[in-house]
């Protein structure tokens, strides 16, 4: 059996003149909580529709479980959308919602029953059915739309930013009522979000896009740990970048040469030396000694500025040629160091991520 539940190869979109994605290719396994995750026009939602069978790519072919679905309408595809808006009909009861599609395709009353109840309890709503859906909280609606997907029991359930018009208490919640339900269901769920937050939490695997493209596809912590590009770096928390040259590679590690000195840092693939590129640095991965450690990467500096963030201090060090590092640390006990220190900031080799430049 075909191990994706989507594939999309090739698949180029144009919307009359502007072309919104260029040749996006995408392998979305069975069972997998998979996540489009990008700033808004990138082509999240776009990538959604197709497969959702609302779209149709210009070139280049888009399959669910293995089968092409070239030409096939939205409702002969084994896929259910929740949308941002929830389209609920206000003038239908709870039940008839979560029934609607059911009823459309004349399923017999009684599996109508015992499957929209099915659904409303996986939503813990069995007690809201004969309800109105303007009597419902936001965070009920959703879940109804959420029902309503699920009844049809999908093979694929694609969600677009389901989350957004929730407060950011409801969102959280809503996040761990989702990763429960697809753990449990054991369907593919495929999520489009612009919260990196939300994306990293939920996601077994996911896809940063960009511009109409897809720059890195990989498991959450890889992602932040292990950036492709300067844009995924960027996108998905905080770095520091310094520029460098690489100078030796030996054993997996890679030596640079920066503006400031020499570091060690995990090779790269197609990375050779004389190369120019980039090293990414998280600010949380820095920590700040009054004296140099030769076992670890080095940096001297002047700390510019201490800024207290309850849980963390930020330090920015400014650096000999006027550049500057961020860097965080855990406020467990007092802090060492005030604005005009001169510190040592120090990394291990497996903290960076070089990138092309
Ligand atoms: P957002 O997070 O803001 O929803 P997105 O990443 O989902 O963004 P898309 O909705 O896929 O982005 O849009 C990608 C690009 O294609 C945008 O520039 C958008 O303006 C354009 N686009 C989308 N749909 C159409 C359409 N029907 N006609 C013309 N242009 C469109």
């Amino acid at each position: 059996m075909d191990p994706y539940a989507v594939e999309l190869l090739r698949v180029s979109k144009s919307y009359k003149s502007y072309q919104a994605l260029f040749g996006i290719d995408l392998q979305i396994r069975r069972g997998e909580f998979f996540s489009l995750l990008g700033p808004s026009g990138c082509g999240k939602t776009t990538t959604l529709r197709l497969v959702a069978g609302f779209e149709e790519p210009s070139s280049g072919e888009v399959r669910i479980d293995g089968q092409a679905v070239a030409g096939l309408p939205a409702y002969q595809r084994n896929v259910n959308t929740v949308f941002q808006s929830y389209s609920l009909f206000p003038h239908l009861s709870i039940f008839e919602n979560v029934a609607f599609g059911l009823r459309r395709r004349k399923v017999g009353d009684a599996e109508i029953r015992r499957r929209v109840d099915e659904a409303l309890a996986m939503v813990h709503l069995s007690e809201k059915s004969k309800g109105r859906t303007h009597e419902l909280s936001g965070g009920q609606q959703q879940r109804v739309a959420l029902a309503r997907a699920l009844v049809n029991q999908p093979a694929v359930l694609l969600l677009d930013e389901p989350m957004a018009a929730l407060d950011s208490k409801l969102r959280k919640e809503m996040r761990s009522e989702l990763k429960r339900l697809q753990k449990s269901l054991g369907i593919t769920f495929v999520l489009v979000t612009h919260d990196q937050e939300e994306a990293l939490t939920l996601s077994d695997r996911l896809a940063v896009m960009n511009a109409g493209r897809v720059e890195q596809v990989c498991e959450p912590r890889e992602v932040y740990e292990r950036p492709a590009t300067r844009f995924v770096a960027e996108f998905i928390g905080t770095a520091n970048f310094l520029p460098v040259k690489v100078t030796e590679i030996s054993n997996g590690r890679t030596r640079v040469d920066g503006e400031d000195g020499q570091f060690w840092v995990v090779s790269r693939p197609g990375l050779e030396v004389g190369d120019a590129a980039e090293l990414s640095l998280r600010p949380e991965r820095l920590w700040l000694d009054k004296t140099s450690d030769p076992d670890h990467n080095s940096l001297n500096g002047t700390v510019a500025e201490t800024i207290f963030m309850g849980p963390v201090t930020r330090y920015i060090v400014k650096l000999g040629n006027g550049h500057q590092l961020l860097t965080e640390k855990q406020n467990l006990e007092e802090s060492l160091f005030q604005a005009g220190d001169p510190v040592c900031v120090h990394w291990d080799a497996d903290s960076g991520a070089l990138l092309p430049r």
